[in-house]
């Protein structure tokens, strides 16, 4: 009878280590979440603003949770990126993009763009070019433009290593995006070295416009500056007509933001392109 008794608590310790792991760290929280699907892509229509047709989207990760509902990537992305959980997250990601978009290719115009957002650490992993092809390989329309975009946000290691990867996905029909664009100013230094397509201004800088004359004096520099350095320009953030307003002016097309279209789930970007005619 000792034996077994020892032997209950024993399963029962057991059992409450196993049940606190699982539920105690954050980190093993995401990854079950993570291999339960419940990291999901939604899409945010990037749109050509002079002509109000759609250009492409987005992909923006959020977290179904089966209790909170959806939890937005600021809270999981840098636990994520901390625990190396950013490269399963994203290849699922990638995956989910996959069976989406080969369910709508007759919906999608020709050189319809798919960004991703891919964190500096997936990047420097040794599989993340073979990552990239295959998931290229993987989708049923042959003239779809994929986007890797590289945030600007947390100063990118630029090493020859980095460069080259960046490289030869653009040699291999990627568009290099450099995201969340003024933020870093690490930036400055490697766009010589990186083969950047197109920049996107961070949305801080858009959100500042409004009808006073001062207000787009950052938006300004900004502009300024990417142009000077030949790269084309995406905006983010796009809330307001005046917004809208002075982008126009200043010849900016491709945008992004509220104004337009919040980011929505899979079965929301099938109406939205069902609502529009194919170009
Ligand atoms: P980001 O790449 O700069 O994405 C744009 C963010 O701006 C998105 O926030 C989007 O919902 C939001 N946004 C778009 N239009 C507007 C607007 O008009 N007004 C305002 N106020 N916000 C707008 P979200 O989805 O919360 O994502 C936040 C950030 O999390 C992203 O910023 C990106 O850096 C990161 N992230 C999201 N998904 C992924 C992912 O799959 N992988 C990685 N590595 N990072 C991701
Ligand atoms: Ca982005
Ligand atoms: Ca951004
Ligand atoms: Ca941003």
């Amino acid at each position: 009878i000792l034996i077994f008794i020892l032997f209950i608590s024993c399963a029962t310790a057991f059992a409450l280590v196993k049940y606190l792991n699982k539920n105690a760290t954050p980190a093993e929280t995401l990854r079950r979440a993570i291999t339960n699907g419940e990291i999901v892509p939604f899409y945010q229509p990037v749109v050509n603003g002079r002509e109000g047709t759609l250009c492409g989207v987005e992909v923006l990760a959020r977290w179904k949770h089966p209790r909170s509902g959806y939890i937005p990537p600021a809270l999981f992305i840098p636990l994520a990126e901390k625990s190396d959980l950013i490269i399963p997250l994203t290849q699922s990601l990638m995956r989910q993009v996959v069976t989406h978009m080969n369910v709508i290719a007759h919906r999608l115009p020709e050189g319809f763009h798919i960004g991703i957002n891919v964190s500096a650490a997936h990047i420097a992993s040794p599989d993340f070019v073979a990552e990239c092809l295959k998931f290229k390989h993987s989708f049923n329309h042959p003239a779809l433009n994929l986007v890797i975009e590289v945030t600007e946000r947390e100063p990118l290691d630029v090493d020859e290593d980095l460069v080259q990867r960046l490289n030869t996905l653009h040699e291999n029909g990627f568009v290099i995006a450099l995201d969340d664009f003024g933020t870093g100013y690490s930036g400055l230094s490697y766009l010589q070295d990186l083969h950047i397509d197109y920049i996107k201004i961070d949305q801080s800088f858009v959100a500042r416009v409004n009808a006073e004359q001062d207000s787009t004096r950052i938006l300004d520099c900004v502009l300024d500056l990417a142009r000077k350095l030949s790269l084309s320009i995406v905006a983010e953030g796009v809330e307001t007509k005046e917004q809208l307003d002075y982008l126009n002016q200043n010849n900016i097309t491709f945008l992004q933001g509220y104004y337009f279209y919040k980011p929505v789930n899979f079965q929301d970007l099938i109406k939205i392109l069902l609502s529009k005619p194919k170009v």
